[in-house]
């Protein structure tokens, strides 16, 4: 910390290294069974690394919860898409997937006098709250032992924000939080080769009404400044 109380930017914690400490305690902690994780997810894309990934220590059980797609049909592009590639994904260890509820007056409520910010703000902390509240929730009620999300593995989302609220919740619902940073170790670079190979559906908005606003308008003004998601690293593979 600084004197004016910032956090010093090389002070962050690394996160990928948090999970790699608990990986290594898997096999001390769980001996003689496969640990079991709900693992929120928000799009198939996402989900490819993190899957490819994760399924070589835990039992996972995907959970499609995001009632903060916009419209319907995307939602259930984006679901279908998710069930498929579960289904093609050959794992170590068994991959399951449950939908969660979609109503998107969950989000709206949620997210109430916070519209009109940009992507990445305050309106996007309480949207991954509500996303991992839910999750955790699942999680405690199915007895799983830890739950996590993909949401880390975008870079235009704040990967210690996002760890900070999955730590306080867990803590809340009395499930462990399993840390992680995926788009370290090139998972971000990994997940967008896994989407060409299964031919995943990639949008090119992060989900909501207020971020598919947000990119129609950024796409007219053609600006080169602000690229979303997968558009921004792909000419670099
Ligand atoms: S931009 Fe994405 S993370 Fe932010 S509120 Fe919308 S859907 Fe949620």
């Amino acid at each position: 910390m600084t004197s004016a109380g910032r956090v010093q930017k090389g002070s962050r914690k690394n996160y990928q290294k948090e999970l790699d400490k608990v990986l290594e305690m898997l096999p001390r902690e769980y001996p003689g069974r496969v640990p079991t994780l709900l693992l929120h997810s928000c799009c198939a894309p996402c989900s490819s690394y993190c899957l490819e990934y994760l399924s070589q220590y835990f039992e996972i059980t995907v959970f499609y919860f995001n009632p903060n797609i916009y419209p319907p049909e995307e939602y259930e592009k984006r679901v279908r898409e998710q069930e498929r590639l579960v289904m093609e994904m050959p794992s170590r260890h068994p991959i399951h997937v449950i939908e969660g509820e979609y109503d998107p007056k969950l989000f709206y409520e949620m997210v109430r006098g916070m519209e009109h910010l940009k992507e990445g703000g305050a309106r996007c902390h309480a949207c991954f709250s509500l996303r991992l509240a839910v999750t955790a929730r699942r999680a405690a009620s199915m007895g799983f032992d830890f739950f996590a999300t993909t949401l880390t593995i975008s870079p235009l989302k704040d990967a210690a924000k996002i760890n900070e609220i999955g730590t306080r919740i867990g803590a809340e619902h009395s499930v462990r939080w399993l840390p992680s940073d995926f788009k370290k170790r090139e998972g971000y670079r990994r997940s967008i080769e896994l989407s060409r190979e299964y031919g995943l559906y990639r949008q090119d908005y992060c989900g909501c009404v207020f971020s598919k606003k947000e990119r129609e308008e950024q796409k007219l003004q053609d600006t080169s400044r602000i690229t979303y998601f997968w558009e921004k690293d792909e000419s670099r593979l």
